[in-house]
């Protein structure tokens, strides 16, 4: 497909400027798809502003994976005949220096979902307005407009079933937009460069298993969707919850970064129908739950730092320095909650299954606050996502909508044997433990000492003993919860 039409550098068209955020794609990318088809030549830029008011600034593997990400799409674009422009600094000003140095006519871009983005976005548009420039705002990174899906009252979904089955019922209908065979590139403006940027780690390089693991960019993206739906996605509702084996799609910072579209996701997903003819119905409500995140923080912005029901405020956390330590380095003495963290140091990830056990020991059995563990994963995940990350930890701490109740309290042991029973994942990353047999693996404590000599286990030295005792822990846990404040209505 061309969406270029003739002109460009030299025949006197104002260039329209295409603003990239979490959008990094040419396929099923509205904004670039608009800004095309007018005919204008295209100024493609990026801004980092790390320091506006409000704005969560990228973590340590968020940092990692945009380089990369940017660098693949630098060389995308440039392929096709336009150059992505990088600018740092506060986002209002570039933007609109990037306005004045183009002469732009318009501008695209994604819809903001952070609330610091919409706040500055909504003050853009109304300047750029004033100096007769419209800024148009496209949906890049959601299958639904969080504006559109009501509840029959009116008001705003708070559970996620009846938000699904709206989803459901509306549908992914429109067929995703080819990426542009050509662009017509408007005269480069000025560009910082990307190395400059310093956001990748020199010394020490902490990102060796980041780059055995992960491809950045769209062509990595589109790789780790075909790998899916060949392979795991045929068994993904019977395996999804096994993290020792590869069975989810790996797919969330590319999804996160917009590298991939949801709906070329889902779609691709939905036409694979692998299980007997059926859609699989597993994988699409995970996109869901993307959606539901998002939705979330759409409606409440205070999401990422304050409980959604009120009577959390009162919960009496621990200040527990120590305990956050240990978690953070996957030295708890849980194996699974110790492979879980390890998993995430390394590859920048972890499975699902594994971050409810880890976040819910950090809430729960340790009693710390889940903003703590929430601004660690911000740091640690590649896939850092404000809304997912948000929803998902007051998912578990208890106090989100439709969370999970907070006197259910993960067993992590027993989460360890129903989910790792081969003990494969705990091996992978607790290497220490690998000779224990799989019995014992995720409760070492238990084992006999004959047996723990046996695998080169000196509890207490070669790996930790338990930081909490997991049964007053839970107990801890339930009292605090008992003496909550009843919920407001
Ligand atoms: C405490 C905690 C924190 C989390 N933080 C993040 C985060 O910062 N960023 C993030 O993308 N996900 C987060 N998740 C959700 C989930 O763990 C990951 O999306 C999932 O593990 C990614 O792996 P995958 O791509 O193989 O998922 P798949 O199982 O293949 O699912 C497909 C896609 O659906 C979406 N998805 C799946 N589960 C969820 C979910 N529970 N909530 C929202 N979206 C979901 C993701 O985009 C994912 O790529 C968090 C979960 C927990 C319990």
């Amino acid at each position: 497909m061309e969406l270029a039409k003739p002109g460009g550098e030299g025949t006197g068209a104002t260039p329209a400027l295409v603003w990239l955020w979490q959008d990094l794609r040419l396929t099923d990318q509205p904004a670039l798809a608009a800004a095309a088809a007018s005919g204008r030549p295209l100024v493609v830029a990026f801004v980092l502003d790390d320091s506006a008011p409000g704005a969560w600034a990228l973590g340590g593997a968020s940092r990692w994976w945009l380089h990369g990400s940017l660098d693949a799409l630098r060389r995308d674009l440039a392929a096709r005949g336009a150059a992505l422009i990088l600018r740092r600094g506060n986002l209002r000003h570039e933007i609109l220096r990037l306005a004045a140095e183009s002469g732009a006519g318009e501008i695209h871009c994604g819809e903001p979902l952070e609330p610091w983005l919409r706040g500055i976005t909504d003050g853009l548009a109304s300047e750029l307005g004033a100096l007769g420039v419209v800024l148009h705002r496209h949906n890049t990174r959601l299958l639904f407009d969080p504006t559109m899906l009501r509840t029959q009252a009116g008001g705003a979904f708070g559970v996620f079933t009846p938000f699904s089955r709206a989803c459901h019922a509306i549908g992914v209908a429109d067929a995703p937009i080819a990426a542009p065979t050509r662009l017509c590139g408007a005269k480069p403006l000025a560009s910082d460069d990307l190395a400059d940027w310093g956001l990748r780690p020199e010394q020490p390089d902490w990102a060796g298993g980041l780059r055995e693991t992960w491809q950045p960019g769209e062509a990595g993206a589109t790789l780790r969707l075909g790998e899916f739906l060949a392979g795991a996605l045929a068994v993904y509702d019977r395996a999804r919850d096994i993290p020792g084996h590869a069975s989810t799609s790996m797919l969330s910072p590319h999804l996160h970064w917009g590298e991939i579209s949801p709906r070329r996701v889902w779609l691709a997903a939905a036409r694979a129908a692998p299980v007997g003819g059926k859609s699989p119905l597993g994988f699409l409500n995970e996109l869901l739950w993307r959606e539901f995140s998002a939705y979330l923080l759409w409606h409440h912005p205070h999401l990422p730092e304050r409980p959604l029901r009120t009577e959390f405020a009162a919960m009496p956390w621990r200040n527990d320095p120590a305990g956050l330590v240990a978690w953070q380095r996957g030295e708890t003495g849980i194996p699974i909650v110790d492979a879980g963290m390890r998993q995430l140091w390394r590859c920048g990830w972890m499975h699902n299954r594994v971050r409810m056990i880890t976040a819910s020991f950090l809430v729960k059995h340790l009693l710390i606050p889940w903003q703590q563990g929430e601004a660690w994963f911000w740091d640690t995940l590649v896939d850092a996502d404000l809304a997912a990350n948000a929803a998902n930890w007051q998912w578990v701490a208890g106090s989100g909508a439709d969370a999970a109740p907070y006197f259910r309290i993960f067993n992590p042991v027993l989460q360890g044997r129903k989910f790792d029973p081969d003990g494969a994942y705990v091996r992978r990353f607790v290497p220490e433990l690998a000779q224990l047999p799989a019995a014992f693996l995720h409760a070492p404590w238990e084992a006999p000492l004959a047996m723990l000599k046996a695998a080169g286990v000196a509890l207490g030295a070669t790996y930790p003993t338990p930081i909490v005792d997991l049964a007053s822990g839970r107990a801890r846990a339930l009292a605090a919860f008992r003496n909550l404040p009843r919920p407001t209505a």
